[in-house]
């Protein structure tokens, strides 16, 4: 899968996304992340790529034609049959969860438009974006943080990405529940102790304990995750066994 990111400042997106596991990523070739420079797509010659807003305000707004220059120029040689999508990183947008980085999983190429100041002129938005995107309700100085978040949560879930599927399938959100306790060496830490249970090496003890934590802690934290897991796995109720007809006197 490719991102392509659309900023006025790549090397504060560079410095996160080339480190640890997105970095080996992309020298492995399991993801390809590409940062586009806005301001090499300025058309005066101070390389202005930002103005006041018409009607008066606080602020710059990022221009439009620089920002679409630079989105042509991403997709001027892109396959015709690509699955692409252009996303703007906005307080205003959809609310970004595991499910909305799934269904990006899935697709060829994701465009991160990031805005800066006081946001974007609202012709770009039309002209390329497809969606808006929120990573929370507050506001943050750009979208760099934002798209570097998304590129995150994508790219763990692209095949190659993680060891093993399973790491991510069993984390907190995933399976629809917050993730139990975790406990490595030493056994005792400051008088804590590591739970019994996980020393013992009875898987089905240990799965057992670690489903009752995951529920109980969902429901004290997240309680909203904890219903909607509830409906969709409602716990399974033993059939009550039939009891034996008392025999007749004389039956056999
Ligand atoms: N004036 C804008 C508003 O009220 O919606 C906020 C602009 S913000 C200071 C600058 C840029 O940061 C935005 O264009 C956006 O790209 C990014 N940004 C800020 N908060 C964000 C959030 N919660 N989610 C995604 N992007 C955000």
């Amino acid at each position: 899968m490719k991102f392509d990111i659309m900023t006025l400042f790549p090397d504060m997106v560079r410095t996160v996304l080339d480190a640890s596991i997105i970095g080996r990523a992309q020298k492995s070739g399991c993801i390809e992340v590409a940062c586009h420079n806005i301001r090499d797509h300025a058309c005066n010659k101070h390389n202005n790529v930002d103005d006041t807003p018409f009607g008066g305000g606080m602020g710059m707004l990022m221009a439009a034609p620089p920002i679409c220059r630079c989105y042509d120029a991403i997709v001027e040689n892109a396959p015709a049959d690509e699955r692409r999508r252009c996303v703007y990183l906005s307080p205003k947008g959809r609310a970004f969860t595991q499910e909305v980085a799934k269904e990006y999983a899935s697709l060829d190429r994701l465009i991160l438009l990031c805005g800066h100041y006081e946001g974007i002129d609202q012709r770009a938005i039309e002209e390329i974006v497809d969606e808006e995107l929120s990573v929370g309700d507050y506001v943050l100085t750009g979208g760099e943080l934002p798209a570097c978040l998304v590129v995150d949560a994508v790219s763990r879930l692209i095949d190659g990405v993680l060891p093993a599927s399973i790491a991510y399938e069993e984390e907190s959100i995933a399976g629809g529940l917050l993730e139990y306790p975790q406990y490595t060496r030493p056994v005792e830490f400051r008088g804590r102790t590591v739970p019994p249970v996980l020393l013992s090496g009875h898987h089905e003890n240990i799965r057992q304990w670690r489903e009752e934590q995951a529920l109980a802690l969902t429901r004290e934290r997240r309680p909203d995750l904890y219903e909607a897991y509830i409906a969709a796995h409602p716990p399974k109720v033993k059939k009550p066994r039939r009891k034996k007809k008392p025999k007749a006197e004389g039956e056999e």
